[in-house]
């Protein structure tokens, strides 16, 4: 089910199974739109959210499901952090306490990673990063395995009488299809969160050529990452492409690729990235990422700058961070342009 915006089909995959009163899981590595919609909105509409850190052992995550858990929530490759869910596990652990795994596919795309063939049941997308390519639209998709069984007794959304839709079961009525139907029959009627012709029109265009440019991403990424490596300005890389990388084993496992998206620290604080980004010439200053162009952003003083020091240290933000989101320029004029910026800095 397409929707307006990938914030829209974050906030319909949950509304579609929690009601007020009822909690749910993240990990603490998602999108920082997602990491407000759950502390905050989705609070004051009495739908709480436990965060895990997903490096905690089985026992630890057990400890976080209650009774009225209704749904455990990660990213395949999270945005900004770059660190890898290990979807079977968390699936396993989740089914365990007979809930679904919601997964935001959306810097891997379907062409890198498809995460029902680990278990994942529902898998939600900002289609307006690599599936539009362009930066042209905004949307989002929804998209259901139809594998969930929901008549375990924890959802009666889906399986008692709708009153607002002639009064029927939706597991009765549709089966396997049951959770898609009911977000698009009830979820998408009253909030309205269809996109508009032009815009699917636009994904559509986008998405003819998502699989040849997914693959010149992470090639291309992959170039760059090893150029920065080896760079005597930089401190240190995450990219889970790189061997050196904590995510490089399960980025093998689960990831055809590790997309276009690479942080790093430069040598000499903020002061040295600020005019490393002030000094290159092709890659422009953008907090958007994702897209065919090459974008620089300094998350310490765009993206996360109403956090103070602690925070950005417990957020793994170091002042000399640079996100850097490779586009389809050629590799040599990217690296080039990185190269003249960095040897205008003193280390
Ligand atoms: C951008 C993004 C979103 C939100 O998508 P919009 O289309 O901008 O609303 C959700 N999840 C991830 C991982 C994102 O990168």
């Amino acid at each position: 089910m397409c929707t307006t915006s990938g914030q829209a089909a974050v906030l319909l995959s949950l509304l579609n199974i929690c009601n007020a009163g009822d909690s749910f899981i993240s990990t603490t590595e998602i999108y920082g739109g997602s990491i407000n919609l759950f502390s905050f909105t989705l609070k004051k509409l009495g739908i709480e959210c436990i965060y895990i850190d997903k490096n905690d052992s089985d026992q630890e995550i057990s400890k976080a499901f209650k009774p009225n858990t209704r749904a455990v929530f990660g990213e395949t490759i999270a945005n900004p952090a770059l660190t890898v869910l290990d979807i079977e596990r968390f699936a396993r652990l989740t089914h365990q306490h007979h809930v679904p795994l919601i997964v935001d596919n959306t810097f891997a795309t379907p062409i890198l990673c498809k995460p029902f063939e680990y278990g994942a049941d529902i898998i939600v997308h900002s289609t307006s990063k690599y599936m539009d390519g362009h930066a042209v639209q905004i949307g989002g998709a929804i998209v259901d395995s139809g594998n969930f069984d929901w008549t375990c007794g924890k959802f009666p959304g889906l399986t008692e009488p709708d009153e607002s839709y002639h009064g029927i079961s939706y597991t009765d009525t549709y089966g396997k299809k049951a959770y898609i139907v009911k977000a698009r029959m009830q979820l998408m009627r009253d909030f309205g969160v269809y996109p508009a012709a032009h815009s699917a029109f636009l994904l559509n265009l986008g998405l003819e050529t998502l699989a040849v440019r997914m693959k010149q991403y992470c090639e291309n990424t992959m170039m760059v990452a090893r150029y920065l490596e080896q760079s005597p300005y930089v401190e240190k890389v995450n990219y889970p492409g790189l061997e050196s990388d904590e995510n490089y084993a399960l980025a093998k496992k689960y990831l055809k690729g590790c997309s276009g998206v690479i942080s790093f620290i430069i040598k000499g604080g903020k002061e040295n990235a600020m005019w490393f980004m002030n000094t290159l010439h092709l890659a422009s200053n953008e907090v958007h990422v994702a897209d065919i162009r090459t974008y620089v952003l300094h998350p310490a003083s765009e993206t996360h700058r109403q956090l103070n020091d602690e925070q950005l240290a417990a957020a793994g933000i170091d002042s000399g961070m640079v996100r850097l989101s490779v586009g389809l320029e050629s590799v040599e004029d990217i690296i080039s342009d990185l190269e003249q910026a960095f040897s205008s800095l003193t280390i």
